[in-house]
């Protein structure tokens, strides 16, 4: 199954995708069983939005092995994490936009995980109860402004630098899927979450011993090896296998 939140005459709600239509749904995609309130739009005539809006993005850094020896940093024993903020939140198609104090602006393909509800000390038993779905994210980040603050709140907060979408898909096996990134078309990142050091499931429950995690908030999972810098005007895509592609444009 496909969530995607919309947006149609200044109308936001939330559907399922069924080929080339949206079915709006009545009530919350959190429920236990979603319920169809029976209308019915055409894709096209509808703008996609970040399919939720979490109160927090909880992002793993240094996920894949040569993703950490590309920027020659240790593979850690346990699952480094940070924050991004609720604010820098885009959807599909929407711009990142490149600040003026960043002199090289990167981007991340990442797997993220949408959590479905309440989540605090998670048994590894039972992450499937917390998880509604996956989907695609782009860990924008100011990688000149990461090295020189040395810890990494700047360079990965400004507005506009975490793309989510296009929607949140509900049957993926995350273990065994391609993550890739496409810069104006051509493929700069290609990885597999195989290769990652702290698969989602686990990554849920490390997350959730921390910290509380509500309906909505996100887990990115880390980006394999291959990150790079984009330019003002470059086309950004990030495809996650059985997912779909996230497509933004950067701007000044
Ligand atoms: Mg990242």
């Amino acid at each position: 199954m496909r969530i995607a939140r919309f947006e149609k005459g200044g109308i936001e709600s939330y559907g399922i995708i069924e080929k080339s239509e949206i079915i709006e749904i009545s009530g919350s995609i959190f429920d236990e069983n979603v319920r169809l309130a029976g209308s019915r739009h055409d894709l096209n005539g509808c703008k996609l939005l970040s399919p939720c809006s979490p109160t927090k993005i909880v992002c793993v850094g240094l996920n894949y092995t040569r993703h950490a020896e590309e920027l020659k940093l240790q593979k850690p024993e346990e699952p480094v994490i940070f924050i991004k903020p609720s604010t820098s939140v885009i959807g599909p198609g929407e711009n990142i936009v490149y600040p003026g104090t960043c002199r090289q602006l990167d981007y991340e393909a990442e797997l993220a995980l949408v959590v479905k509800k309440t989540a605090k000390n998670v048994a590894r038993d039972r992450v499937n109860d917390y998880i509604l779905g996956y989907t695609c994210f782009n860990d924008v980040t100011a990688r000149d402004l990461q090295k020189k603050d040395g810890q990494w709140t700047r360079a990965k907060s400004f507005d506009t630098f975490s793309p989510i979408g296009p929607y949140v898909e509900t049957d993926v096996n995350p273990k065994n899927i391609t993550v890739e990134a496409y810069l104006n078309g051509q493929k700069k990142q290609s990885g597999n979450t195989r290769d990652m050091i702290f698969d989602a499931f686990y990554l849920l429950c490390f997350v959730s011993s921390v910290m509380t995690l509500l309906p909505g908030d996100v887990i990115a999972t880390g980006t394999p090896e291959g990150v790079g810098p984009m330019k003002t005007g470059d086309s950004i895509e990030i495809r996650v296998e059985g997912i779909g592609s996230l497509i933004n444009k950067v701007v000044v």
